[in-house]
């Protein structure tokens, strides 16, 4: 990406009022880094399906986009593995009558190809008030979690750094196939680290605007790293 067409996401999201990037703009922002997201489409309803779904792979997952839902799971606002237009439908129509969406602003929904499968780490950034931005890792779910299992380091970080990040989680073997499980591509990781924390990375780059940054899941396999879920807060 340009950093003009970087720059206009997030000086639109600012101009519009908004204090966080939707995830359409957070997963652009993060192509724009290099960083690989799913493919996807904006639906504002269940009016078109046929337009949004044209061109995406199937299976898709839906998603509720709403400036009020911050865990669209718990408000019963994703739907996973979905095969055909009619079952984003369905999809769509159980979000609009779901409760916790129901008196929700909602701006559209998420249409987008399921990432292939792989270990979920959430990979982060915060802007510390003094030192600036600080680059996270961690796996996904109860590591996180349960057992605060996350490195930190200061950006810039050097490849070294995302090395060291990684060594250092308590869950560690379980990227590199334990228990019979499958590798997750270090390499894949340490690139989005280097990408989102490194010396022209995201949180450097936007350390002005961008205050905290969510990857969470960043789904890895053993080819390679999707970002499937962007969370960016602004300020
Ligand atoms: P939230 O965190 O707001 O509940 P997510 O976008 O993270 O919503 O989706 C919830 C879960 O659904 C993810 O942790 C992941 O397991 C799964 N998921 C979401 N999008 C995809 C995708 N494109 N491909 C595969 N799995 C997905
Ligand atoms: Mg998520």
């Amino acid at each position: 990406m340009t950093e003009n067409h970087a720059d206009g996401i997030i000086s639109g999201a600012k101009a519009a009022g908004r204090n966080a990037l939707d995830e359409s703009a957070g997963k652009a922002l993060l192509a724009g880094f290099g960083i690989r997201v799913p493919q996807s489409r904006v639906a504002k309803g269940t009016a078109d399906l046929e337009a949004v779904m044209d061109g995406l792979q199937t299976p898709v997952v839906v998603k509720v986009m709403s400036p009020d839902i911050l865990h669209k799971s718990d408000a019963g606002g994703v739907k996973v593995n979905l095969r055909s237009i009619a079952e984003v439908r369905a999809a769509i129509e159980g979000m609009l009558a779901a409760p916790k969406i129901r008196g929700a602003r909602v701006d559209g929904f998420l249409v987008e190809e399921m990432a292939p499968a792989g270990h979920e780490l959430v990979v982060g950034g915060l802007r510390d008030p003094q030192f600036g931005p600080l680059v996270m890792v961690g796996l996904g779910g109860i590591f996180v979690e349960t057992f605060k299992d996350v490195s930190f380091r200061l950006c810039p970080i050097a490849r070294i750094d995302a090395e060291e990040m990684l060594d250092e989680l308590k869950a560690a073997a379980i990227l590199k196939g334990a228990r019979g499980g499958k590798p997750a591509s270090r390499e894949a990781i340490i690139d989005v680290l280097m990408k989102i924390g490194g010396e022209d990375g995201l949180l450097l780059r936007y350390a002005a605007d961008i205050s905290e940054a969510d990857i969470n899941p960043l789904i890895v396999s053993e080819t390679g790293a999707v970002a499937v879920d962007a969370r960016f807060i602004l300020g």
